[in-house]
């Protein structure tokens, strides 16, 4: 194992930039760490890595809900692959024009019937206690954002 420098370091050179500060992991798509091609890594801030890697958005094996997708680009349904992931960073967007606030809230959690978790609700892939679960998981990323534009110095976030 060459840890985690070591993947970070693929993704930036996939990126052909640093990652945009310590709070941003490299998440492994297809679940399995020793996989670090660029296109199985995927830049999260740490709140919503935190939130796919354990509880209903973690791996069955884990007692989660979300198998990862052998193929990092596989778009099928029921899967936590790219487009769960966008929709997940949805809730909680770098902020681009706004100084003052380094996050960019969206609140898409709030329309979350719209987005993925809307559509596998209506495929019957998750049940709506399921999709309850993620509703308050999004809820929570989204606080998480408000808490890091209070504390978080932009500095640090383009460190
Ligand atoms: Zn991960």
């Amino acid at each position: 194992m060459k840890g985690m420098n070591h993947y970070r370091r693929i993704l930036e050179q996939a990126l052909g930039r640093k990652l945009k500060g310590p709070f941003w992991h490299a998440h492994h798509i297809d679940g399995d760490r020793t996989h670090n091609v660029a296109e199985n890594l995927w830049e999260l801030v740490e709140p919503i890595h935190v939130e796919i890697d354990r509880g209903i958005l973690d791996e069955p094996k884990n007692g989660g809900k979300f198998p990862r997708p052998s193929d990092p680009n596989s778009k099928e349904d029921g899967f936590l692959n790219k487009e769960v992931i966008m929709d997940l960073e949805k809730d909680f967007e770098e902020g681009k024009e706004n100084k003052d606030q380094p996050f960019e809230l969206s609140n898409s959690y709030k329309r979350m019937n719209e987005g993925v978790f809307g559509r596998l609700l209506k495929k019957k892939i998750i049940n709506l206690k399921d999709y309850e679960a993620i509703k308050a998981k999004k809820a929570k990323i989204y606080k998480a954002g408000q808490q890091m534009n209070k504390k978080q110095p932009r500095e640090l976030i383009e460190a």
